[in-house]
């Protein structure tokens, strides 16, 4: 079946927008962020055509090969996946963004390998709060310690939180893990922590009530993986 992703697109800016209004949030204050992993370069292409710049990717390697063939598009690039450190230099190198930032081995290589004639680079840390330690993540009550030392990475720009909360059905249940989640991070105090990327296909609406500025959207826009 073929996905039209330019009406996909259009599909979800809609629901973005409408989810804005009914939270009473400004328009424009939930950006999309495209999820394109497992997804061809010409799938990427279609959705730049729609208008759509930020893209995810999951996968070191995938993304480089997609980047090199994109070169020629404005293309922004955010990190989202599990981080293993050595892949940290190909990171820093290479993606404006980084939402799965876990721990401070992590951080730290990420700003020693950043390239200096790069901006910093952004980064989120990544929050488990579905309470599964095997989860990626840390946990709640260690998210100021990181975001204290991540601060003072000199090429690092620390922005917000990221979550993926176990998949809930009920939209109650799921405004519930969120509201708590943003409610206990805004309580630390740390100005920084004001980016909320969280909220997937299955739960924007929810994720952008209770504060999402960064919605990660895959299936919905790209259709099924395989
Ligand atoms: C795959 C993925 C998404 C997109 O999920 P969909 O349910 O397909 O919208 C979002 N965030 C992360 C971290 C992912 O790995």
């Amino acid at each position: 079946m073929r996905q039209d992703i330019n009406h996909n697109i259009q599909d979800i800016q809609d629901r973005i927008a409408a989810a804005e209004l009914a939270a009473g949030r400004p328009a424009g204050s939930v950006q999309l962020l495209a999820v394109s992993k497992t997804k061809p370069v010409r799938a990427i292409v279609e959705a730049y055509l729609a208008g759509q710049r930020h893209f995810g990717e999951n996968y070191v390697q995938e993304a480089l090969s997609k980047q090199a063939e994109l070169g020629a598009f404005d293309l922004t690039w955010h990190f989202i996946g599990p981080i293993q450190t050595n892949k940290t230099k190909a990171i820093a190198e290479h993606f404006a963004w980084v939402h799965s930032v876990d721990r401070l081995k992590v951080a730290e290589r990420l700003s020693a390998q950043r390239p200096r004639y790069l901006p910093s680079l952004k980064v989120c840390l990544q929050v488990n709060i579905s309470e599964e330690p095997s989860k990626s993540g840390i946990m709640l009550s260690d998210l100021a310690t990181l975001a204290a030392a991540v601060r003072s990475l000199p090429h690092l720009s620390l922005c917000g939180v990221m979550a993926i909360p176990e998949p809930q059905f009920d939209p109650i249940i799921q405004r519930m893990v969120y509201r708590r989640f943003y409610e206990a991070v805004i309580a630390l105090k740390v100005p920084e922590l004001s980016g909320f990327s969280m909220g997937m296909s299955d739960d924007l609406e929810s994720a952008i009530f209770e504060g999402a500025t960064w919605v990660r959207i895959g299936s919905a826009l790209f259709g099924a993986r395989a």
